[in-house]
């Protein structure tokens, strides 16, 4: 059988970076199925044999000679069940907004999604083709939404597209290129395996049938594989047109034979047992009161859900008054209507609690809740949630929090933009995360301590920066950095 070109090992050394693997989010009938089939359609070359074009939960197109790989599977609650256990496939995420809708409540939800796991990403304002629709009236409410667009404060890239006629769609592509190559992304073949499973069911006649999507390193037929929940041998491993393949290149979609019970959708794939062992180990999840008091929790996150808007307004503002200067209630995602799957799946990623008003649970999402250890909490009476929500925050605040350093840097060069200031920075022990609060030191004297508004290496936007890198730094408050500062990243560690 001819092999796949891409996964000849003879192709792979003159490709300097991988595709970048693509999410597609945003709300029900904005067009993300036609948009995924429009590209589909005008960029995957006829394979010469097979002919069959199987439908795998991912798949990779050629534009320009460039490959992308597109998650298949519209709507983020595959986007978030990577995210909770702990597979994220993503590289690059498109939010779809219909311009004669705007944005709607799953827009908002798909939001909270992206930036909860902080995938650089870009929003296709779609369905240009129809009269009167208004894109600045659409950038607006984004901006409203807390996605800050170019030309109203931000730098969010908005393209606006028509998925039905392919106006734009090319233009779309280009700018989606544009930000993998900001990305850097490393081929990693040289690193051991891992990958995410992107779908799995139980085919009758085969057996457990597994979409892999290849992260890092080669996946070999005969190679055994380890995800959580599951195990196996590579039987037979097929590409996303059903090509059958020996290896597997990062960003590949792969569909795979071979696994004893079907794995869940979001785990991560391994081919060494000891790291199996490890995700395993990672992904038993505490209860609130463990993680209050084991781990570094020194907030109280919450998923709101209630009857209505009202409702939710009324709590919020609670909320509001119940906290102290120092005590952080943090409400990662807030909606109307009853507790479903996708609610766990964010609580889950953001390792928050979920709070029902006057709301029902649905059986999946209790199901889902158990397995994935997150806590559901459901109240009729505000005065009850406010009670019992005030003795969480009490045992917050029995707690000592102790500050650590985890990672230094130090300014090297500082620089203007945009009105505010850069510090190109080395780290010089540890890391620094986009997440953490950093403090700005001068001759030893804390001069400032703010939130990392960006952090970017070679322009492309980073999460993180290890001993010995380099980055450029832009800080929330408004710091006078200058040259020889050192910034340290601080974490809390808390004892009782
Ligand atoms: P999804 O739920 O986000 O996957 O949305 P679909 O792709 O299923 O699209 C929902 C509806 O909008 C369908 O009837 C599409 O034909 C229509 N649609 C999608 N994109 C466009 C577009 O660019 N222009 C117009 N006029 N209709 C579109």
């Amino acid at each position: 059988m001819v092999r796949n070109k891409k996964a000849t090992a003879k192709n792979k050394v003159k490709i300097e970076t991988r595709p970048p693997v693509v999410a597609v989010l945003g709300h029900v009938d904005h067009g993300k199925t036609t948009l995924l089939d429009h590209i589909r359609k005008t960029h995957v070359a006829e394979r010469e044999f097979g002919g069959i074009t199987q439908h795998i939960g991912a798949y990779q197109i050629e534009y320009k000679g460039r490959k992308i790989t597109f998650i298949d599977t519209p709507g983020h609650e595959a986007f978030s069940a990577m995210r909770a256990r702990g597979g994220q496939a993503a590289d690059l995420a498109v939010l779809v907004v219909a311009a004669d809708d705007g944005v709607m409540p799953q827009t908002k939800e798909s939001i909270a999604h992206i930036k909860a796991a902080n995938t650089p990403f870009l929003v296709a304002i779609n369905k240009l083709d129809l009269p009167n629709v208004n894109i600045e009236k659409t950038k607006k409410q984004l901006s409203e939404a807390g996605v800050l667009v170019e030309g109203y404060g931000g730098d969010v890239v908005t393209m606006p597209v028509s998925a039905k006629t392919g106006q734009g769609v090319d233009d779309f592509l280009e700018m989606l290129l544009l930000l993998a190559d900001l990305q850097e992304l490393k081929r990693g073949e040289d690193k051991p395996f891992s990958g995410v499973v992107i779908e799995a069911r139980l085919d009758k006649f085969k057996g457990p049938l597994a979409t892999v999507l290849v992260k890092e390193g080669i996946l070999y037929v005969g190679d055994s594989v380890y995800t959580t929940s599951a195990k196996g041998k590579v039987k037979y491993m097929a590409d996303d047109s059903g090509e059958k393949l020996k290896e597997a290149i990062p960003s590949t979609p792969i569909e795979i034979l071979g696994f004893s019970k079907v794995p869940k959708v979001g785990e991560q794939a391994k081919t060494s047992a000891d790291e199996h062992k490890e995700i395993v180990e990672r992904s038993q999840k505490l209860d609130i009161k463990q993680r209050i008091s084991k781990l570094n929790e020194t907030e109280i996150r919450l998923i709101l859900k209630a009857d209505a808007q009202g409702s939710l307004e009324a709590i919020s503002q609670s909320l509001e008054s119940l906290k102290t200067k120092d005590q952080r209630v943090n409400i990662y995602y807030s909606g109307t209507g009853g507790i479903v799957e996708n609610d766990v799946l964010l609580a889950s990623a953001t390792q928050s609690l979920i709070i029902g008003f006057n709301v029902s649970i649905s059986k999946a999402a209790e199901k889902l809740a158990e397995e994935e250890k997150v806590l559901i909490r459901k109240y009729n009476l505000i005065y009850e949630l406010l009670d019992e929500l005030k003795e969480g925050l009490g045992a917050l605040a029995e707690k000592k929090e102790e500050e650590t350093v985890l990672g230094e840097a130090e300014a090297v060069k500082v620089f203007k933009r945009n009105g505010g200031l850069i510090a190109g920075c080395a780290v010089k022990k540890g890391r620094i995360n986009k997440n953490d609060t950093v403090v700005v030191k001068r001759d030893e004297k804390e001069i400032g301590r703010s939130k990392i508004a960006t952090m970017k290496h070679r322009e492309s936007a980073i999460n993180e920066a290890g001993e010995g890198e380099n980055f450029g730094l832009a800080l929330e408050k408004k710091i006078h950095f200058t040259k020889g500062d050192i910034i340290l990243a601080m974490g809390r560690s808390v004892t009782k």
